[in-house]
């Protein structure tokens, strides 16, 4: 098997178990590696560490599989892994609440590069790396081997791909074509869902339980739901009795499908009004028209992968935030979102808390919010926990 030897000192992150290793830390290559191969993983001092996919055109260098000698890197392991995964998830489905949810989370399922989501009797999965390509076949038969499957659809179109020298790829897998769209239930609500053309998998299955809870403080409110998608939060909030929810996106066959949804849960549609556009001008202008809500949700798309975009996603956090507070009537509640890994829970929390005095506002924080038990954190890989969200409270009229 080919070697890949790390620089001198460079060793700590592979034996604090961190999966990634990036290129600088690598001193060579010994043999002949073929994207997504797998590479024994050598100390300068030549002592083994771990056993990982290359990537010969990524950043990311290589992805480790295993710090135990004795996995060997092949579909025992992964057949392993993804029955472990089941497992670890059976408590948490027990209700049967959600019939959409993720059943392997990349790394933190010991799985780099790869994602499989469920939408009721569809899987769709996600191949982001070299190593997750490299293999590509038994990952697809161990999707499709479930009874209960009746078909695989392949979402390998992500713009990731891309840093790791694949093509795009994406069309059924396996079994039958999924409908167009294909629909879910999550907490007794039900959703349309575009598996092909929809943004990552079809739906943003993180924010399953932040949608029901947000939705729970949404009775009688004038709710403004920023960066709406296909409109779980919309849908939430209107079953939950607000009098009003505008949304804003700059989707528009994501608008479609949100205005569809209202109507497949006999939602009163006159309360339900789409905004197309960018939400940064949206806001602008509602603040300069004086408008004003009680509830705000800010769920925008990732502005850091890494924390190097970190300076770049907290001006625009801020900028977001900043005008929220601003259109909050005195009482109102703002749920903040942020799913870019490159900004931590630490550093999200005190952009938020810069908005609100830039805004002249009191504000606590009544909620912390994160993913869900399907979407898990790696211990070691504190990168994973991506998802985080605030509920702040602006203080009442003195
Ligand atoms: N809240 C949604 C998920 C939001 S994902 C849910 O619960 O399902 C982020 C959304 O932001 C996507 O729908 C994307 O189309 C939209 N978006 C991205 N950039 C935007 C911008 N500048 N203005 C408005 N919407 C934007």
């Amino acid at each position: 098997m080919p070697v890949l030897r790390l620089k001198a000192g460079r060793d700590r992150s592979v034996r604090r178990r961190h999966p990634w290793i990036f290129s600088g830390a690598v001193a060579s290559v010994e043999g002949d590696a073929q994207p997504g191969e797998t590479v024994e993983v050598l100390s300068d001092g030549g002592e083994w560490l771990a056993r990982a996919a290359i990537s010969p055109s990524s950043q990311i260098r290589a992805r480790i599989w295993t710090w135990n000698r004795a996995d060997e890197v092949g579909p025992d392991l992964l057949r392993r892994r993804w029955e472990a995964a089941r497992e670890a998830r059976l408590p948490w489905l027990a209700g049967g609440e959600a019939a959409a949810y993720r059943e392997i989370h990349a790394e933190s399922d010991g799985f780099p590069g790869v994602i499989v989501d469920r939408y009721g009797a569809y899987r769709v999965i996600q191949l982001l790396t070299a190593g997750a390509e490299a293999w590509r076949g038994e990952l697809l038969e161990l999707a499709a081997a479930d009874p209960d499957i009746l078909g695989v659809y392949e979402r390998s179109d992500a713009d990731v791909r891309e840093l790791e020298g694949l093509a795009p790829r994406s069309g059924v897998a396996s079994g039958e074509v999924p409908p167009e769209p294909v629909e879910i239930v999550e907490y007794g609500l039900r959703f349309q869902v575009d598996l092909r053309r929809g943004q990552k998998t079809g739906f943003y299955l993180d924010q399953r339980e932040n949608r029901r809870l947000v939705g729970e403080l949404a009775a009688g409110a004038e709710v403004l739901d920023c960066f709406a998608y296909t409109g779980g939060f919309s849908v939430a909030a209107l079953h939950r009795g607000a009098v009003g929810v505008r949304a804003v996106d700059s989707s528009e066959p994501a608008l479609a499908l949100a205005a569809a949804n209202v109507r497949l849960n006999r939602l009163p549609e006159d309360r339900w009004r789409a905004q197309q556009g960018d939400a940064f001008e949206e806001l602008r202008r509602m603040r300069d028209a004086r408008q004003s809500f009680d509830l705000i949700i800010l769920d925008p798309p990732r502005f850091a992968a890494t924390p190097a975009h970190a300076g770049r996603a907290a001006r625009a956090y801020k900028d977001i935030n900043l005008l929220a507070f601003k259109l909050l009537r005195p009482g109102g509640r703002l749920a903040t979102f942020s799913c870019s890994s490159g900004v931590g829970p630490e550093l999200f929390q005190k952009i938020v808390a810069g908005a609100a005095l830039d805004a002249g506002v009191e504000a606590s924080i009544q909620a912390w919010l994160g993913q869900p038990a399907d979407h898990p954190v790696g211990i070691y890989f504190p990168e994973s926990r991506y998802l985080k969200g605030l509920i702040c409270r602006v203080g009442g009229s003195s």
